[in-house]
C-alpha cells in the first residue's frame, strides 16, 4: 500500500516524500490535527518508506521490512498484546520498568498513551516516563535497515516535567532517528519541544473522501456511510468507529443542552439535559466537547447569514436555525471562548458528569454577560 493510497494532506504526503528522496530527514516532526484523520497511518507509512529495500521516496508494502511495519498499524492488538504480557496487577514500578512499547520491526516504534491495565483500563491513559526513556536510549541504536524511526502518539499527554527526557533527544539528535510526535493540538505541547519540531497540520478530509475510506474499509449500506461520513466531520478514523444511532443520539442531547442554555431555562433544567448527555454514553469528553464546538460552529454559520451549504450538523438543521435567531455572534465567541478554558482545565477530569454541568454553567454565563 504505497503513499499514494493515503487520502487528504496530499502537501504533507509530498513533503515527507521529498525529504525521503533528497535525504533531508528532520529528527524530529509534529503532526497535529484532529483525531482520526490518518496521522498515525502516515507516519507508520514514512516508517515504512525510510526502511522499504526497494523503493527510495515510497514503499512497495511487499519487502520484508514493509510487511512487518505494516502490522503496526493494529494498535489495539499490540497494546492487548503488550499490557497481556506485562501482567493484569502490574504495580506502578512495573509499568514503568517494562514500558508499553509497540514494536512489529526493530527499527520503527510507536509508544502511545499505556491504558495500564487490560480489564480495568485507566480513564485517562497517559505517556509514561519508562515509555519515553525506552525511546531516549533506543533512539542511539544502530538501525537494522535505514532509519529508526519513532511515533509518538498522544504526545499531549505527557507529563510536563518529563518533556525533558524528550528534550535532551531532541538536543544531540542521533543521526539515523527520527522522532514523530502526534497530538490534537500543537499548543498542548512544551514550547521547547514544539519548537524543535518541524510542525505538520493535517485537515480534516473533504466528506466524499472519508465515504471513499467507508467504502474500503466498512460494510456499511451508501446511506449510512454518508451519514458517518457527515457525523465524522472528515475524520475516516472517527467514521470507522463510529456507533451511528449514538453518535447522532449525542448531537441531538447536546443539541437540547445548548438550547436550553440559550432560553436560559435554571441550573436544574440544566443539569438534567446534561444528565442526559452522559447516560448511556460511552463517549470520551474530547468527544462531547467536540460535538458542542461543531453544533457553535452551525449556529456561527447561520447567524452570520450562511445557508445549510456545508453544515456540520444538517440533521439538526431546522432545530439549528430556529436556535441561531436567538444568539448573536458576540454570543457564540464567548461560548467558544468558555468552551477552550474549559476543555483545557478540565483535559484530566475523569468525572463526565461534573465536566459537562461546568461546560453548561460556563456557557451559560458567557450567554448572561
Ligand atoms: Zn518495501
Amino acid at each position: 500500500m504505497p503513499f499514494s493510497e493515503f487520502l487528504g494532506n496530499s502537501r504533507i504526503v509530498s513533503a515527507l516524500r521529498g525529504m525521503l528522496a533528497t535525504g533531508r530527514i528532520p529528527h524530529a516532526m509534529l503532526f497535529a490535527g484532529p483525531r482520526g484523520v490518518g496521522k498515525f497511518t502516515l507516519a507508520r507509512m514514512f516508517g515504512q518508506a525510510a526502511n522499504c529495500e526497494r523503493l527510495p521516496d515510497d514503499f512497495c508494502g511487499e519487502c520484508g521490512p514493509c510487511r512487518a511495519i505494516a502490522r503496526l498499524q493494529d494498535t489495539s492488538a499490540l497494546v492487548h498484546q503488550g499490557l497481556a504480557e506485562r501482567g493484569e496487577s502490574a504495580d506502578s514500578a512495573t509499568v514503568e520498568r517494562v514500558p508499553l512499547v509497540l514494536e512489529t520491526h526493530p527499527d520503527v516504534w510507536a509508544i502511545v498513551p499505556d491504558p495500564v491495565r487490560l480489564k480495568n483500563p485507566v480513564a485517562r491513559p497517559v505517556l509514561h516516563v519508562g515509555q519515553l526513556r525506552a525511546v531516549q536510549r533506543a533512539a542511539h541504536f544502530k538501525p537494522l535497515t535505514r532509519r529508526r524511526v519513532f511515533i509518538i502518539d498522544g504526545a499531549e499527554t505527557m507529563r510536563w516535567d518529563h518533556a525533558n527526557i524528550f528534550l535532551k533527544i531532541l538536543e544531540e539528535p542521533p543521526e539515523t532517528a527520527s522522532l514523530i510526535l502526534l497530538a490534537p493540538n500543537p499548543y498542548l505541547l512544551l514550547p521547547t519541544i514544539r519548537s524543535r519540531c518541524l510542525q505538520f497540520f493535517f485537515s480534516p478530509l473533504a466528506q466524499e473522501q472519508v465515504e471513499q475510506v467507508l467504502r474500503q474499509r466498512a460494510d456499511l449500506p451508501a446511506a449510512q456511510r454518508k451519514v458517518a461520513a457527515q457525523l465524522a466531520e472528515g475524520s475516516p478514523g472517527i467514521a470507522l468507529g463510529m456507533d451511528l444511532a449514538e453518535a447522532a443520539e449525542l448531537r441531538k442531547t447536546a443539541l437540547q443542552v445548548l438550547t436550553a442554555i440559550i432560553e436560559r431555562r435554571s441550573s436544574t433544567d440544566l443539569f438534567n439535559e446534561t444528565a442526559g448527555l452522559v447516560k448511556g454514553q460511552k463517549t470520551p469528553f474530547e468527544t462531547v466537547l467536540e460535538v458542542f464546538y461543531s453544533l457553535l460552529n452551525d449556529l456561527l454559520e447561520l447567524s452570520a447569514g450562511f445557508t445549510g451549504q456545508g453544515m456540520r450538523n444538517p440533521a439538526l438543521g431546522k432545530e439549528l436555525a430556529k436556535l441561531s435567531r436567538q444568539v448573536d455572534t458576540a454570543w457564540i465567541a464567548s461560548a467558544v471562548d468558555a468552551l477552550d478554558e474549559l476543555g483545557g482545565r478540565l483535559r484530566r477530569n475523569v468525572n463526565k458528569q461534573l465536566g459537562l454541568d461546568a461546560i453548561a454553567l460556563s456557557l451559560s454565563e458567557a450567554c448572561n454577560k
